[in-house]
């Protein structure tokens, strides 16, 4: 596991880093666990190295809709773990892996010291922002085959592989389209070599052609973060 691969943890301060460390502790996210449900009390803040979390909303008729994906660009509860600790939307891991995790008393604990970390943490909140704002709008106006290419990237980026184990009924979740939708738009790509879809496992063949295929989000999040946080650290 590479100690520097998180971009928050990367990015600290020598005395914010001092004051974090003996609280973070290495763990592995399995996926499709539910770190939090919108409204729980968090437990853990958790710093991705290769695990992907989205941050979904569910409506009470059972619908979901991812707002973010947060991993190694970022953390999913800092901003939690400052007051009420109360989790604002459902967080769920969609690509297994590791991550550094921290108890919040003592993330709190150490912000509450820290110019410095405050700042980091108010800028990583206004990149969750900024994803759902883009999420808001992306929903309203791409069409479904852009914001699968923008989604296949994304979760890429974040993981470093281009082997992405969805499912299509996971994939409908997160875009909030039907499933249908999905086997139609996956059918359509693989046809024109952009990846290949099997079983509950997608690979991608040509990130040049995905590329191509996505809508503006996918480069509009990529420069809000590194305009907030700034470059995401390499993977090696
Ligand atoms: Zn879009």
């Amino acid at each position: 596991m590479m100690p520097h691969a998180n971009a928050i943890l990367a990015s600290l301060s020598a005395s914010d880093a001092a004051a974090l460390r003996p609280h973070l502790k290495p763990t592995h996210l399995q996926q499709k666990t539910v770190l939090y449900e919108a409204g729980d009390t968090i437990d853990s803040v958790y710093f991705p190295l290769g695990a992907v979390v989205s941050l979904v909303v569910t409506l009470a008729t059972g619908e979901t809709t991812e707002a973010a994906m947060v991993g190694r660009d970022g953390a999913v509860g800092m901003a939690s773990a400052l007051d009420g600790r109360v989790a604002m939307s459902r967080a769920i891991v969609q690509l297994g892996g590791d991550a550094m995790v921290c108890d919040p008393a003592a993330f709190s604990g150490a912000a509450l010291q820290s110019q410095s970390l405050i700042s980091r943490i108010m800028r990583h909140e206004q990149t969750l922002f900024a994803q759902a704002q883009q999420s808001t709008a992306c929903m309203a106006n791409h069409e479904v085959d852009a914001r699968l290419c923008r989604w296949m990237l994304r979760a890429r980026d974040l993981s470093g592989s281009d082997q992405l184990p969805f499912t299509q009924e996971f994939l409908a979740e997160m875009l909030g389209v039907r499933r249908t939708s999905v086997t139609t738009v996956a059918r359509t790509l693989q046809e024109a070599g952009l990846i290949k879809y099997t079983r509950g496992k997608i690979e991608i063949r040509d990130v040049e052609g995905l590329r191509e295929g996505a809508c503006e989000c996918y480069e509009t999040v990529k420069e809000q973060h590194r305009h907030l946080l700034g470059e995401l650290p390499s993977t090696n």
